[in-house]
């Protein structure tokens, strides 16, 4: 059963050198229970999606579509009433705590904080859950750790006590923002594994540029591109039967595969090629594929691609 359900949703920013069309256009669902991979290149518009959901977004913004969560379009809801859902019904674990930790806070604090906020608890029992919220993100010696400041944790610790926020008033989504980006090799893999285990009887939307992180973690992958999604399939099917060829070359570039990159760069989210968004990069392009823009069509159940050499 679908706990988010996103349709015909587009995300455009004005800036002065023209609007931004950072999703364009996008449904998608995520179930009970699903773990959800959401790759692409940096700047394809995955972080856009993440804000969307949780309406975090700068007033200019201009959104259309829907995006159902438990029976409410979240993009009708009122600023108070999204305010209620944040944290406590979906939460998002932002990339970089470095700079989402508020360094002048103990991190015990922070966490309390948003307890307090979402469930009530007085001072005292909201203080005792963040330390209880810190054990369980496998931080050693939580209480000692729940009384120092962002700067006295290491990268990877401060990863961990992102997480812990982020579950600290139990959502039933958690949305993950390249939560392993910047690690090392080892903490990565620590951090993978947490998340698997924290995710249990959630859905997360696992948004990466890692492909190789995110199979280890996510049922399904949807793969974007320049703002929309080109391939959404099984993470097994994704691996073993990659179809449109963005998604071949993402997974041509991984080190383990032949760290073969993509030719050229993604393009501008102000000036859009025409047709399909990936005809410059793509060795099979025709001359259909610069002129029109090619649907997301199901091949086989639940795999679906946009691409000519499909239909
Ligand atoms: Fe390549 Fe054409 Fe498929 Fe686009 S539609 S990915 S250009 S073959």
């Amino acid at each position: 059963m679908s706990l988010l359900t996103i349709t015909h949703l587009k995300v455009h920013f004005p800036t002065q050198d023209g609007m931004v069309k950072a999703i364009d256009t996008i449904d998608l669902e995520i179930a009970n229970s699903e773990r959800l991979g959401l790759i692409g290149e940096t700047g394809c518009g995955k972080t856009v999606l993440g804000m969307s959901i949780i309406r975090l977004l700068q007033p200019s913004t201009k959104i259309e579509g829907e995006i159902w969560y438990k029976g409410k379009d979240l993009l009708k809801l009122s600023e108070g009433e999204m305010r209620k859902i944040r944290g406590k019904e979906i939460a998002m674990i932002l990339q970089n705590p470095t700079t989402s930790l508020n360094p002048v806070l103990k991190v015990g604090d922070q966490i309390a904080e948003a307890i307090q906020l979402h469930q009530g608890l007085d001072k005292r029992a909201a203080r005792e859950k963040a330390v209880e919220m810190l054990e369980s993100v496998k931080i050693p010696s939580p209480d000692k750790r729940a009384n120092e400041y962002p700067h006295e944790f290491s990268g990877g610790m401060k990863e961990r006590a992102m997480i812990a926020m982020g579950l600290a008033c139990n959502p039933s989504l958690i949305i993950a923002d390249e939560p392993t980006k910047g690690l090392d090799v080892t903490i990565k893999m620590q951090i993978v594994k947490l998340l698997k285990e924290v995710s249990r009887r959630k859905s997360m939307l696992f948004i990466t540029h890692d492909l190789g992180v995110a199979t280890q973690i996510c049922d399904n992958i949807a793969v974007m591109y320049a703002g929309e999604l080109v391939e959404y399939a099984k993470t097994e099917d994704v691996f073993k039967n990659p179809l449109h060829p963005y998604t071949q070359g993402f997974l041509n570039s991984l080190p383990n595969m032949g760290l073969k990159p993509i030719r050229g760069m993604s393009p501008s989210l102000i000036d859009l090629p025409s047709g399909c968004r990936f005809h410059p990069r793509c060795d099979h392009a025709s001359a259909k594929c610069t002129i029109e823009h090619p649907p997301m069509v199901e091949i086989e159940k639940g795999h679906s691609v946009r691409c000519f050499l499909y239909t």
